[in-house]
């Protein structure tokens, strides 16, 4: 129970890594906020939260409207006083080669993958400043790190929040706050779904255990970066990819 009485906010909680995750910190003691855009998603993964014996909310809500991340974050704090973790977990792609990429898909990538960790995290640190002490957690990705054909919006995106964590890891660690990145390999959830058989295949390859990610392995890292035994790790980012880039 590491995460006895946290309560965390996990955003994109309905499905994949952020599901698991929410799973994994109800498993760990946490009181678990469940925030996606997808109403009937966050109904589904609130239920299962709870079956694990979590206090557990549920908020459908757009990371790209500050307005209703300020709203959801006001009630997290009236009803339970403090907010102690953020998982900025919420993310999308709109792949194409940079000679096609429109507009439209590269303003969107970054509107949810970067802005929307912007306007979470800046919601919720009045409060963190308040206590003293909180955790922020970013998702980021290898392709952040080394770039990926095709993905020219998402591999700045991911970047990008390498930069957040990074700048936020110095400016809040003197205010008892941590900021890190996880930057997971390809992991097999809905996110892959466009990515061809054949690739994927590629990418199993690539990596020395011979298979992509599971999102649980995703959450047992986002569990203990948000626990105390992380408790001096700041402004780092942890690769978790099967060392796909070794
Ligand atoms: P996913 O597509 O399975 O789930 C993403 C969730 O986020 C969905 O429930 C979706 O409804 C929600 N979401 C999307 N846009 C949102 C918005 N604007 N506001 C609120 N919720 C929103 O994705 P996943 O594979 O579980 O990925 C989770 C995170 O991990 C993403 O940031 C992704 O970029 C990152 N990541 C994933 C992989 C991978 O291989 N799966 C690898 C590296 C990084």
């Amino acid at each position: 129970m590491r995460l006895k009485n946290k309560v965390s906010i996990i955003t994109g909680a309905a499905q994949g890594i952020g599901l698991a995750t929410a799973l994994k910190f109800a498993e760990e003691g946490a009181t678990v906020i469940v925030c996606d855009m997808k109403p009937a998603g966050v109904d589904a993964a609130l239920a299962m939260v709870r079956a694990r014996g979590a206090q557990a909310q549920g908020y459908a809500v757009n990371v790209t409207d500050r307005a209703a991340i300020d709203a959801m974050v006001a009630a997290v704090k009236d009803h339970y006083g403090h907010i102690d973790v953020l998982v900025n977990n919420a993310g999308i792609t709109k792949d194409a080669r940079l000679q096609k990429m429109t507009l439209e898909q590269f303003d969107a990538v970054i509107d949810v993958n970067l802005r929307g960790v912007f306007h979470a995290s800046q919601a919720v640190l009045p409060t963190m400043v308040a206590q003293g002490s909180g955790v922020i957690l970013n998702a980021s990705s290898v392709v952040g790190i080394y770039g990926n054909f095709g993905q020219t919006n998402y591999a700045a995106s991911k970047f990008g929040v390498i930069g957040f964590t990074k700048t936020w890891s110095r400016e809040l660690g003197p205010k008892g706050i941590r900021v890190n990145a996880v930057a997971p390999g390809f992991v097999e959830t809905p996110i892959l779904a466009t990515i061809p058989d054949k690739v994927l295949q590629q990418m199993r390859e690539q990596v020395p255990l011979h298979r992509l990610g599971k999102p649980e392995e995703i959450a047992n890292v986002y569990a203990f970066l948000a626990s105390d035994e992380a408790s001096y790790v700041n402004g780092a980012v942890i690769e978790v990819s099967g060392g796909m880039t070794v």
